[in-house]
């Protein structure tokens, strides 16, 4: 799927604009605040119906108007789509395919797919595991809706027995009710544990050789994946792993109660990253760190299109600096086919564009070079 042509009104500090992007790679530059990443922002907008960094359509509406507009003319090699979003202050907001009104948020998932690569990615390499247990989780409930609502499910039970466990000391027969969900959480968990395992082997089979040509080839990620530590193969089917995770809880049992938190689980999964045999947490460069987040994105992008057949748009903000020339280049020129749209602030990177266009940014509007 490409966006040949976005129209917003009102969008951020956009008061009108009329966009027609390349099927392939747009690099968008500009100095600071002109509205690189509320462009990106406008197309994740209409592909998901949320914002990476706004907690409710209001704060995209531009300061001083009444509602905001933005509008997407999609191509997926056969078909227009017209993908259209009204955002009122203070009203809800309405989604329309083709003219035809949208009743929920879920019927606009697929339309446009997209993956976007922000600043605060680098995150996912440098902080704790809840970070990459939120990138397995978004990625795979996109994929498959089984490990959505398992993953629905066991949230609820983890807060049901965190309450347990936090206010039976005042109450201890709530104790009672405490053997039961654990039976529960582990039976979703290890649904959790069978569906990361395996995307997690998908991983492994895309993102280090990304990560190689990116780098020059000159380094090595590798990604495993830690889970309970009586499970002994994460592959195995569900109810071979559900055994294991009751062995682990029956065994922490005291330990829960005496800490008054859940301690047994997938609910403390890691997706473990280390370059050239060092963990990346601990010990890689700025640019190291950009190239490993970068490559992750770029392989949950390869594998939404193994398994729909559709490139997703890829989003990439402001993802070239601290990338030495070989990197940058890689990004502009080497991503393989699909839309793309990069954002940075410097203008020689134009330069190293191969093919692709063009677009110089300020103050809200677009120009074409
Ligand atoms: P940088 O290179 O610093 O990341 P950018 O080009 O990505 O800059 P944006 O984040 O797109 O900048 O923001 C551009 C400008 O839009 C900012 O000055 C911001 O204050 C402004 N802005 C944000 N929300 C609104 C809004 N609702 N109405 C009007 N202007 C807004
Ligand atoms: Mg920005």
């Amino acid at each position: 799927m490409t966006v040949q042509r976005l129209t917003l009104e009102h969008f951020r500090n956009y008061t009108h604009l009329e966009a027609d992007f390349h099927g392939g790679v747009n690099v968008i530059v500009g100095e600071n605040a002109q509205g690189k990443t509320n462009l990106l922002e406008a197309i994740g907008y209409l592909s998901s119906g949320g914002s990476h960094r706004a907690r409710n359509h209001r704060e995209l509406v531009q300061f001083g108007c009444d509602r905001a507009r933005v509008t997407g003319k999609l191509w997926n090699g056969q078909r227009e789509l017209v993908l259209d979003a009204q955002l009122p202050v203070g009203a809800r907001r309405k989604f329309t395919c083709n003219g035809v009104g949208l009743k929920t948020l879920g019927e606009l998932s697929g339309l446009l797919p997209s993956v976007l690569f922000c600043p605060e990615d680098l995150h996912l390499i440098r902080e704790g595991a809840g970070v990459r247990r939120r990138f397995l989780n978004d990625c795979i409930c996109q994929l498959r809706p089984r490990y959505a609502m398992a993953l629905s499910n066991y949230r609820r039970l983890w807060e049901h027995k965190t309450r347990i466990l936090r206010d039976c000391g005042e109450k201890p027969s709530l104790m009672y009710a405490l053997d039961a969900f654990s039976q529960q959480m582990a039976e979703y968990g290890a649904i959790l544990i069978h569906y990361r395992a395996h995307f997690v082997k998908r991983l492994q089979e895309t993102a280090p050789a990304i990560h190689a040509d990116c780098s020059g080839g000159g380094e090595v990620l590798d990604l495993s994946y830690h889970t309970v530590s009586t499970v002994t193969d994460p592959l195995a089917a569900p109810k071979v792993i559900l055994e294991q995770l009751l062995d682990h809880m029956e065994r922490h049992k005291q330990a829960e109660i005496h800490s008054r938190s859940c301690l047994s689980g997938p609910h403390k999964d890691d997706l473990v990253l280390d370059i050239n045999g060092q963990s990346a947490k601990g010990f890689a460069s700025q640019g190291q760190t950009r190239t490993a987040a970068l490559a992750l994105k770029l392989a949950a992008r390869d594998i939404m299109f193994q398994d729909t057949g559709q490139w997703p748009v890829l989003l990439l903000d402001d993802v070239l600096s601290e990338l030495d020339r070989r990197r940058q280049e890689f990004v502009l020129n080497r991503i393989p086919t699909g839309q793309v749209f990069i954002t940075c602030c410097e203008v020689e990177k134009e330069e190293l564009l191969e093919q692709g266009k063009v677009f110089h940014i300020c103050q809200g509007a677009l120009q074409e070079e």
